[in-house]
């Protein structure tokens, strides 16, 4: 069992243990949803995902016919997208409280990416924010 929720606390998920590696997805529709260059994201089995709070709250976007991005409508943060007619869902790895000791292991959607993954080795790097 995995928890996640979103920024404002106001939606909690629990999931059964995720059911396949972890994927960044470099996706177009990723990038904008999140806001991002790209997403950690990973399977879950259907029949052991709930919404454990805020089940009334939480709303989907349909970005691809057939394809639901759960989000939270108050704070914005997505947490779970579905293929409507899979057994699984795909969890939105950055949305969970639960610690995981995977990593991610693949790339997906590749032929979306940005460049925002090439500097990451020799980039510096900062415990906290720009410094001043
Ligand atoms: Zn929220
Ligand atoms: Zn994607």
């Amino acid at each position: 069992m995995i928890k996640g929720s979103c920024l404002c606390g106001a939606v909690h998920y629990e999931s059964a243990d995720l059911a396949s590696p972890i994927g960044l997805c470099h996706c177009r529709t990723c990038q904008k949803a999140h806001a991002s260059g790209y997403n950690p994201t990973a399977l879950a089995p259907r029949d052991g995902f709930r919404w454990a709070k805020g089940e009334n709250t939480v709303a989907a976007f349909e970005s691809t016919p057939g394809k639901n991005r759960w989000f939270c409508p108050k704070c914005g943060t997505q947490l779970m997208a579905e293929w409507t007619d899979k057994d699984q869902v795909i969890i939105r790895v950055g949305s969970l409280d639960t610690i995981l000791d995977q990593q991610p292991a693949v790339h997906i959607y590749m032929d979306d990416a940005t460049g925002m993954l090439e500097a990451h080795e020799d980039m510096v790097s900062f415990a906290e924010s720009f410094p001043k």
